[in-house]
């Protein structure tokens, strides 16, 4: 496609769907575009799309009494342009805890109506990225690489075959084939691949459990984090009707695993952190087949004391790796 194609593609496209894409207000973030031109691709969104599918919150049910009125649930239909090849991983990681480990209506509404057109990175939007030292996968209805006076666009499903035919003239047939080179984004490859299953109790992991304020900042801005918790809202003028909403939480709060009788699993401060790194790096893997980080490096830009765990990992080494995190 022409680059000064796009516009119009984006135009038409708009017709039918609501389009979303990254402008730079006070930072760069997703949201509805009506005109193409405020489109910013120079650098990756600060929050990413997460929350147009797992809501912030929302109302699960209503009830009075014991009678339950279930919510209304809307399917957008939604166009989703620029998304880097980050963050349609971590869509697709939600796709796994939220359409196939379960199955979410709330978040199945939210996600099945939408197109996913990607925007592969020219090199790493921010000094924090590591996509390239995880596994990512090709996921994306359409996607576009940079390449000068065009974009080389690559189907990948057969929503985006359609939408490549059905707007046919906007682009011209090419016989170029992918390459893997075409897919290495330059200067994102900083996390050294390295098993840290036998670090668990290394010391360094102080380094960052010690300046960390358990804000819960990091989580909320990672596109694959879904810890959340569920109450109930009630009016004091009648507390027999209210609505049980979810909310986004966070592993980073010493709350979160606060139980019956007053038991928190999770008490101490660098467990948590530790756990965090582990579930995206570990954890997740052994459950799902697939590392749930995908390098986005959002916490770590995002963290008010800046924890970079990325470079904790690179600087551990084996046999320093004795308990001294545990006193
Ligand atoms: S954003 Fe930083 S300080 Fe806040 S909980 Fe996460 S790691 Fe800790
Ligand atoms: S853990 Fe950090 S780098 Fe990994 S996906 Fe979440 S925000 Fe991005």
């Amino acid at each position: 496609m022409e680059k000064k194609r796009l516009n119009e593609f984006l135009l038409q496209l708009s017709k039918s769907y609501e389009l979303i894409a990254p402008v730079k207000t006070d930072v760069v973030r997703f949201e509805r575009v009506k005109n193409p031109e405020t489109i910013h691709l120079e650098k990756n969104a600060y929050f990413p799309l997460k929350e147009y599918f797992f809501k912030k919150e929302e109302v699960l049910f209503t009830f009075t009494g014991n009678k339950i009125q279930e919510t209304t649930l809307s399917s957008p239909k939604r166009a989703f342009f620029g998304i880097r090849k980050c963050d349609l991983n971590a869509i697709h990681h939600q796709d796994i805890v939220f359409m196939k480990d379960t199955q979410d209506p709330y978040y199945i509404a939210q996600r099945k109506n939408s197109l996913l057109l990607g925007y592969h990175c020219p090199s790493a939007p921010s000094p924090y990225c590591f996509c390239g030292s995880l596994d990512l996968i090709d996921f994306f209805d359409l996607m576009f690489y940079d390449k000068e006076d065009h974009f080389l666009v690559e189907v990948g499903s057969e929503k985006g075959k359609k939408l490549a035919e059905k707007y046919g003239k906007l682009f011209s047939p090419s016989t170029r084939l992918m390459t893997q080179a075409d897919k290495v984004i330059p200067g994102a490859d900083r996390l050294d691949k390295k098993d840290i299953s036998a670090f668990y109790d290394h010391k360094d992991w102080k380094k960052g459990a010690d300046i960390c304020l358990s804000c819960g900042a990091c989580t909320a801005l990672c596109p694959t984090c879904y810890c959340f918790e569920i109450h109930d809202e009630v009016k004091a003028e009648n507390v027999n009707k209210g609505e049980r909403k979810r909310s986004w939480s966070s592993c980073q709060l010493q709350e979160f695993t606060r139980v019956a009788g007053d038991h928190v699993f999770r008490e101490d401060r660098e467990e948590r952190f530790k756990h965090r790194i582990y579930h995206q790096l570990e954890y997740f893997k052994e459950k799902y087949g697939v590392q749930m980080c995908v390098g986005c490096g959002r916490c770590i830009d995002g963290c008010p004391t800046r924890i970079d765990f990325v470079d904790i990992i690179n600087k551990m080494e084996h046999g320093k790796e004795e308990t001294e995190s545990k006193n």
